[in-house]
């Protein structure tokens, strides 16, 4: 069976060895996502070697993901290492004085937040555990009313659903990770709480002020103000990623599976890859296999047409990431092999002129049965505009440059190999043996040239 859906791995403390990387990409990993939030860049720059290393030892393009933090806002200490109960009703203050809090009140580390701040906005500590609604502003602190109590101790993160929030998008540990990331030369940087268009723009120029290196950014949603301003982060970004964690904090869960397709919607008619992320196997961290909930969720990102599906804790801190890995292969190889005919396939949302010509191929293999589509990849759009129309062949890329090959391991259905021989010789018929296709009609793409040539 051909995987269509990518596979995005997070890696962390359970699966960083190089043996489990190995296995995970037998398995079916096409690509690794590294968390930045946890370590500093250093130590995460020897998982890039190490995946590096085992791509070349498989001769197997490899995607990497640098997940930078982001501004992740975190409440100060508190007097003792106690939880404070926050009551319905009652009063809390969130200030600047670098002192530790108690019952009434904590320091608020990131001023910008305390600015950004108005009457009547929601402010959600613990994943949404508490709720408090803002009651009055001053100049150096902020007022609120618990509306959802539970305890609060020190470092607790918040989300803050309804304020545009003024913080740059890099905070200095982003700087700093971003500056040694690039060294490591990754195929794509994260960026976490983006809020809109401009926010990519900076993180573009920081790296282009450092690097020649084509990484390409991925803007990950989470937040309800970056939903609202969805076309012009997508039009913005290289990638996205619905980061349904943060985002069911922000936003009323229910809204999230509409909010997904919706997103999914705008990356395919922008042609950008979309990544699902987060709690796909989640029961995984401790058990051996997912719920039928978790399995019908990884099926739905396939019938969706999400480019990928990513693992999280499952991988990173679980009993058994190789097997996360290999179940979630098994979910999205059936599904995506499924015949029924597709209720989301919105062919008409690519009927746009710049899709054209991607419809053109995608048409062209579908009107002759064509067994698989042939694209010699100088860069990695034409591949990735073929792969946003969705056909259901696989779309085999020869590429001469590793870092294409790589990063359109993310995007669905293409098989990418880098191999400048083929290449050079726009050997179509041999790429398809390749992927063990050996005979059939094959759409071949190369630059402004299509053809259709049979293999037997
Ligand atoms: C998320 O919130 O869903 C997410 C992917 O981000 P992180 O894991 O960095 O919190």
């Amino acid at each position: 069976m051909y995987n269509f859906t990518k596979i995005t791995a997070s890696i962390g403390p359970k699966s960083s060895d190089r043996k489990t990387i190995y296995d995970m990409v037998v398995a079916g990993a096409d690509v690794f996502r590294i968390n930045f939030s946890h370590d500093t860049g250093r130590v995460q720059g020897a998982k890039i070697d190490l995946i590096r290393d085992v791509a070349t030892e498989l001769g197997k393009p490899i995607g990497i993901i640098v997940d930078l933090q982001g501004p992740k806002h975190r409440i100060g200490d508190f007097e003792t290492d106690e939880k404070y109960p926050l009551k319905v009703g009652q009063k809390f203050t969130f200030d600047d004085v670098d002192k530790p809090g108690n019952s009434k009140r904590v320091y608020l580390p990131d001023n910008d937040v305390l600015k950004s701040l108005h009457v009547g906005d929601r402010i959600l500590l613990n994943d949404g555990k508490i709720e408090m609604t803002v009651e009055s502003v001053a100049a150096h602190k902020v007022v609120a009313t618990v509306v959802r109590g539970d305890q609060i101790w020190s470092r607790r993160g918040f989300n803050l659903p309804d304020t545009d929030v003024a913080t740059p998008i890099l905070t200095p540990k982003d700087r700093d990770d971003l500056e040694y990331a690039i060294t490591k030369k990754p195929d794509y940087v994260a960026i976490s709480f983006v809020q809109r268009a401009s926010d990519i723009a900076v993180v573009r120029e920081f790296i282009a002020s450092r690097t020649t290196h084509p990484i390409k950014i991925i803007a990950k949603i989470e937040r309800p103000n970056a939903v609202e301003r969805i076309d012009e982060i997508v039009s913005a970004a290289d990638g996205i990623m619905i980061a349904r964690g943060d985002l069911a904090v922000e936003v009323p869960f229910e809204e999230v599976p509409a909010i997904s397709r919706k997103i999914i919607r705008v990356c395919r008619t922008m042609n950008k890859p979309v990544i699902m992320a987060t709690q796909m196997m989640a029961t995984m961290v401790d058990a051996e296999f997912p719920t039928r909930a978790e399995i019908s969720d990884v099926a739905n990102a396939a019938y969706l047409r999400a480019d990928s599906t990513m693992t999280s804790e499952e991988t990173t801190i679980g009993v058994n990431p190789v097997n996360v890995i290999d179940k979630m292969a098994r979910i999205l190889s059936y599904s995506d092999s499924d015949t029924i005919a597709n209720p989301y396939d919105w062919s008409r949302v690519d009927n746009t002129p710049q899709n054209d010509w991607s419809r053109s191929v995608s048409s062209m293999a579908y009107l002759n049965h064509a067994v698989a589509i042939i694209v010699f990849a100088r860069d990695a759009e034409s591949a990735i505009q073929i792969s946003c129309r969705k056909p259901d062949i696989p779309i085999i890329a020869v590429c001469n440059d590793v870092v294409v090959a790589n990063q359109l391991c993310l995007c669905r259905g293409i098989s990418s190999i880098y191999d400048e021989q083929l290449y050079g010789m726009r050997d179509g018929f041999n790429s398809a043996r390749r992927f063990g296709i050996h005979t059939g009609k094959l759409v071949i793409v190369d630059e402004d040239k299509i053809s259709l040539r049979t293999l037997d």
